[in-house]
């Protein structure tokens, strides 16, 4: 059992990323040490959550001030009254809708004898401060009732067996809860019940829960992502396409930064992934945001003559687009263990380029286009710039604000100042258990997600 991985990868995967970095002839040729210190690094941090959890507020309905005021009520009803005064909430320096809570860890935890195994992306989000909700439990000791303490452990591997009672394999600590559920509630006959099994008491990384917290007026989202829809610039009156959007969060920033004035059009492949939009701008109030359950590269109408108000649409429809691309997502954090061969994570390349081809021809004239990843990989990003700029004579590389990223990397041909316009999330840079205190705004704007970020101009 892991107490404190690094992410566990195939050793292809790990070789793959590690070529980003030592067969990078600008980065390995000036110091081989330093590039692999870094890859190091980068496997490291990926496994640990940031160390700021980041909401956005919703300054469409009130000033920072009130709502930072709001939060910190709400988050002390949450806290023990001996803990209540450590809430800690930031605005950030540079971004205006942001604000930031340090998270505290990893703490020292006591493991119990008694184990919940729950799956890895319910173990991610308990590192992230939420709890333990009954889909998520995969095993749980066979007598647990309501009431009884339990350790939390997220399988890394995806290897425990539904309703097991205890579970060997590659596992790790998340810290300690009360079950809220009888075994028997949870894995009983038919779908787990909703809600949550395990109240997280002593997490390893301390992080409020957000859920159901003001929701009007706040939304958990990672830094880089609030960075994306201030990047994209929209105005009020405009007429914004979100070509991948659920479950949303981008929409209803790019709506809410509109003021709600004007059109954001969200498509979405996944059907059931629709709703999900729908609630979120329903909670933040936004109106301005029409959501189509549509596959993107099919967006561009064949007729160009025929105005329809969904899918697909004439070329040029739009005064700024967003491609907030599937990726192989290898910026998220924390991801303890990712079980994708190489075969899964090159697999979005292409489909990347053609979601690509649809947004050039979607876009107005002298309108902006924005793509985003939340992953690492060059393939995903600079060469995806590169091949956008062969690809695309019309399209020029802007200048990003805020820009509080590194630039891009090289080894993708583009030249230091196209990769100086690139806004790329690198938190090995900053990452150093030792600098866990370092001070606003450095810490918090470096030790985020993977993330990356180009802007471009439609000439
Ligand atoms: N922009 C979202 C946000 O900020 O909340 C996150 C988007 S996520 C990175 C990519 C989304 O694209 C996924 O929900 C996926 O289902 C969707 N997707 C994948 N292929 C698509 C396609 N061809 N057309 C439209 N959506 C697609």
């Amino acid at each position: 059992m892991s107490v404190f991985p690094s992410i566990s990868l195939k050793p292809e995967v790990t070789e793959y990323l590690k070529s980003i970095f030592l067969n990078n002839e600008v980065l390995a040729a000036v110091h081989h040490q330093q590039a692999e210190r870094r890859f190091q690094k980068l496997l490291t941090c990926l496994s640990h959550p940031p160390s700021y959890t980041c909401v956005r507020a919703s300054t469409h309905l009130a000033p920072l001030e009130e709502i930072r005021q709001k939060l910190e009520e709400e988050l002390k009803k949450q806290m023990s009254s001996s803990s209540a005064d450590e809430v800690q909430i930031l605005p950030h320096p540079q971004i205006t809708d942001v604000l930031l809570l340090p998270v505290v860890g990893p703490r020292p935890v006591k493991q119990l004898s008694s184990e919940v195994v729950v799956g890895a992306q319910c173990g991610s989000a308990v590192l992230r401060g939420a709890h333990v909700f009954a889909p998520g439990i995969l095993a749980s000791p066979k007598y647990m009732r309501a009431g009884d303490v339990v350790s939390v452990f997220s399988d890394l591997e995806e290897k425990c067996t539904r309703a097991a009672i205890s579970f060997q394999g590659n596992k790790v600590f998340v810290g300690n809860g009360v079950a809220e559920m009888d075994r028997s509630r949870i894995f009983g006959a038919g779908e787990s019940p909703r809600g949550v099994g395990v109240r997280m008491v002593e997490p390893l990384y301390q992080s409020p829960s957000f859920d159901g917290v003001l929701p009007s007026l706040v939304f958990l989202q990672n830094l880089p992502s609030v960075v994306v829809g201030h990047v994209l610039g929209p105005r009020p009156g405009e007429r914004i396409l979100d070509m991948c959007a659920a479950p949303g969060g981008k929409t209803c920033h790019i709506a809410a930064l509109m003021k709600d004035q004007g059109e954001v059009v969200a498509l979405e492949k996944v059907r059931n992934k629709i709703d999900r939009i729908r609630q979120n701008a329903q909670a933040l109030q936004l109106k301005s945001i029409k959501a189509y359950c549509f596959n993107s590269t099919q967006a561009v109408s064949s007729d160009p003559a025929k105005e329809t108000e969904g899918p697909p649409f004439p070329p040029e429809s739009f005064d700024r687009v967003l491609l907030d691309a599937p990726c192989s997502g290898l910026g998220q954090r924390p991801i303890m263990a990712c079980t994708w061969g190489l075969k899964e994570i090159c697999s979005y390349q292409p489909l990347q380029r053609k979601l690509f081809h649809a947004a050039v021809r979607l876009l107005k004239e002298g309108g902006v286009l924005v793509y985003s990843t939340c992953t690492v990989t060059l393939a995903e990003n600079e060469e995806q710039v590169a091949w956008a700029l062969e690809t695309f004579p019309c399209l020029k590389l802007q200048p990003q604000e805020p820009h509080i990223g590194a630039e891009g990397m090289p080894g993708a041909g583009l030249s230091p100042e196209q990769r100086g316009l690139l806004q790329r999330f690198s938190p090995e840079l900053s990452w150093d258990q030792t600098e866990a205190a370092a001070p606003l705004p450095r810490r918090a704007d470096g030790d985020t997600i993977g993330f990356f970020i180009a802007k471009f101009l439609k000439t």
